[in-house]
């Protein structure tokens, strides 16, 4: 789709961007967005091809969960998390009682998020939203988020130049999408603009306002860790399969700290990430509450998970089924320091792992003679620190 649109004379690409813009003009004054606003910041878009190739992309790897959950919720995260609830502590108590989630968890959201607001996304939302409102397979659904931008601009929440985020939309420290933000940001700092970018209290409360609107239970937690007695039989698995913990103590699961299962509390699901030889969890509606927020149970789990270390627990009990764990941030730039002192040319060792990483771990891969499927995993970095010590002592 996208080849053939760049094959078509790029003055009709250009035209029809143009007409659309034109259309999209005559909504958003529809919907109450001034003519100032619109002329000052869509009228002369240019649309960014690069958006469209990210719409069709299909993952060429896929993550499993252990690497997934290496990267987003390693010490650093939850030292740093840490950190945020002392600098914070004020405000997330305000929030706490004001819509009823606790601290924990409101900056596990953060953490994972937008890395406590450090990384919002560098795409302009216009220009993102606009090219996709025009183009592409979902343009119903992303001209709602285009005119939702223009809104956002147009009642003064945030500067138009502020607005960068991902290649879909969602921007800001919480990484709502336009539309979310128009239905769930909130004023907390009190200056009565509702900016997710540049104040933390804004952002830190409007989360919250999410989870509680989502249906957040404060004295229900996310769920915890259990064991499964062998021979567990796993059907019964499923995060909308919730049971009375009369029926789970019958099924013989503890806590994963050996205790007995506590009868009263909540209906809870049995969620197997990686199967029954992996880590078990329970989980109750709380889960889905932040489930609401991204639609992936690796998503949700990595959230839980960074709230209880933030809370002062500790790795789950049970390892992931795999000899080769995935790595965290800190070992990913390691690994990168290693491949780009081995002549990769995979840019800076930011610890993202990106096309250009996965083809030099793969090439690394080959030449050890292992699987070439591109992971950044541990076996591969003590294999590569191996032979820069080894090179480094000739
Ligand atoms: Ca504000």
């Amino acid at each position: 789709m996208l080849a053939l649109a760049l094959a078509a004379p790029l003055p009709a690409l250009a035209d029809g961007f143009s007409d659309c813009l034109d259309r999209l003009r005559v909504q958003a004054v529809k919907r109450g967005v001034s003519r100032a606003t619109f002329d000052a910041h869509a009228a002369e878009l240019q649309p960014d091809l690069s958006v469209l190739e990210q719409l069709d992309a299909q993952p060429e790897f896929s993550t499993p969960i252990w690497d997934y959950l290496a990267a987003l919720v390693d010490d650093e995260r939850a030292d740093d998390g840490r950190a945020m609830l002392e600098r914070w502590r004020d405000v997330l108590q305000k929030v706490e009682a004001r819509y009823g989630v606790d601290p924990a968890t409101v900056v596990a959201v953060w953490g994972v998020e937008s890395n406590y607001g450090r990384s919002l996304g560098k795409r302009p939302l216009l220009v993102s939203l606009g090219t996709l409102a025009c183009m592409g397979r979902r343009q119903d659904y992303f001209r709602g988020e285009f005119l939702d931008t223009l809104k956002i601009i147009d009642e003064g929440h945030i500067p138009a130049e502020r607005l960068t985020g991902s290649w879909a939309g969602a921007f800001g420290q919480t990484q709502f999408m336009p539309s979310t933000f128009l239905r769930l940001a909130v004023d907390f700092d009190g200056d009565g603009r509702r900016d997710l970018v540049d104040s933390a209290p804004d952002a830190l409360a409007s989360t919250a306002n999410f989870l509680n609107k989502g249906g957040w239970k404060n004295d229900e937690g996310w769920g915890f860790e259990v064991s499964l007695p062998p021979g567990f039989d796993t059907s019964v698995a499923g995060r909308r399969n919730r049971q009375p913990m009369s029926s789970w103590i019958a099924r013989g699961v503890t806590r994963a700290d050996g205790n007995a299962l506590a009868a009263n509390g909540p209906d809870r699901a049995l969620l197997l990430p990686a199967g029954v030889a992996g880590p078990a969890f329970l989980v109750g509606r709380n889960f889905n509450v932040i489930y609401g927020y991204n639609a992936s149970e690796s998503y949700a789990l990595a959230i839980a998970h960074l709230s209880d270390r933030l809370r002062g627990g500790g790795e789950f009990r049970t390892p992931w089924p795999t000899d080769d764990p995935g790595l965290s941030r800190a070992g990913r730039r390691e690994l990168q320091r290693l491949l780009i002192a081995r002549g990769h040319d995979i840019g800076e060792a930011d610890g993202a792992i990106g096309a250009k990483s996965r083809k030099a771990i793969a090439q690394e891969q080959t030449a050890l003679g292992r699987k070439a499927d591109g992971r950044a995993s541990q076996r591969l970095l003590e294999a590569l620190r191996e032979m820069s010590g080894a090179a480094a002592s000739e």
